[in-house]
């Protein structure tokens, strides 16, 4: 199938970019990289009039480092997350988050932003803004709105975004020096989207983790940040805890059934990715394999 008939306009900066997107509203579709959107068009799951192409608005792009927070534009493509230094020091998580976005030639063209404002339920990079607690920088011709990671979120491909905003950047505090992180996705192969997936950080002191965000993916409708994780803080963790922490993962999930799982496979897989995240973060073995029920 071929897209419907639509205009192009390239935007000349973030001004541009706006004015184009008040005038024509959702009659207009913001283009990145193009790799969700195209694909998109050409199954006519979308058909705009206009596409407002933003690849070259330069501002949009690169990450930098001021005041304690990590701020990763936009437009800066998978590839330049997956090599930048910065990204790799404060942010691990999304260093390791990211060698599993979908397969080089996507990850040379497809941006941060583009996958946090497509919000698929089973991308990598949304669950990372949760477990990282990031806040969206969020423009429009009215004015500029911060937005935190956990509040993004709306549901299946659906974000606060409106269609006259712009996603500019995203905001992360720097990882403190005893931050531990983890990421694990289960996939039929390396790049495919996950069956389940979960991206976590934490504050480590010994045996107690504080500050435990479990950002999972591919579990429901949007990425959801686990409640469960209050059983497992606080205190040294026991086996007993982490069995509490599961049974309590298993009533906040409502995953879907599909072709890759039943909706059953999804909850043992989650139940296992939280007992591997555990014992990854504390160094702990006796604790990989708990309640593999
Ligand atoms: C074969 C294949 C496999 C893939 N596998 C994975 C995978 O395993 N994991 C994964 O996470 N992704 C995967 N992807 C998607 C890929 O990561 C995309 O790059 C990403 O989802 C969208 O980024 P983009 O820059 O290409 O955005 P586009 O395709 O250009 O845009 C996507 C949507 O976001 C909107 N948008 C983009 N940028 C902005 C902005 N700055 N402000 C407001 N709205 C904006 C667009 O209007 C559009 O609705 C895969 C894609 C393909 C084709």
């Amino acid at each position: 199938m071929k897209a419907s008939a639509f205009s192009y306009t390239r935007a000349s900066s973030v001004v541009d970019a706006l004015e184009l997107l008040a005038r024509h509203g959702d009659q207009a579709k913001v283009l990145s990289g193009g790799q969700s959107l195209m694909p998109a068009l050409n199954l006519r799951l979308s058909a705009p009039e206009l596409l407002v192409d933003i690849g070259a608005i330069a501002e949009l792009r690169g990450v930098a480092v001021e005041n304690g927070v990590l701020r990763i534009g936009a437009l800066t493509r998978h590839v330049d997350v997956l090599r930048s230094a910065e990204i790799a020091k404060h942010a691990p998580l999304l260093t390791d988050a990211i060698a599993h976005v979908a397969h080089p030639a996507i990850r040379n063209r497809g941006t941060f932003g583009g996958s946090l404002a497509h919000a698929d339920p089973a991308s990598e990079l949304p669950a990372c803004v949760l477990a990282l607690d990031a806040v969206l920088l969020v423009r429009s011709k009215n004015g500029e709105r911060r937005i935190r990671a956990v509040e993004f979120f709306t549901g299946i491909y659906e974000t606060l975004l409106s269609p006259e905003e712009l996603l500019i950047a995203v905001e992360i505090p720097v990882a403190k020096p005893n931050a531990v992180h983890f990421f694990h996705e289960y996939s039929r192969r390396k790049g495919d989207y996950a069956i389940v997936g979960l991206a976590a950080s934490a504050i480590r002191d010994g045996d107690v983790l504080e500050n435990l965000r479990l950002g999972y993916f591919a579990v429901g409708d949007k990425p959801m940040l686990a409640t469960a994780s209050e059983h497992l803080t606080g205190r040294p963790v026991t086996a007993s805890m982490l069995a509490d922490a599961q049974t309590a993962l298993d009533a906040e999930l409502d995953p879907q059934e599909d072709q890759q799982a039943s909706a059953g496979m999804r909850r043992y897989l989650a139940r296992q990715l939280m007992a591997r995240c555990v014992s990854t973060l504390l160094d702990r073995q006796d604790l990989a394999t708990r309640a593999l029920v």
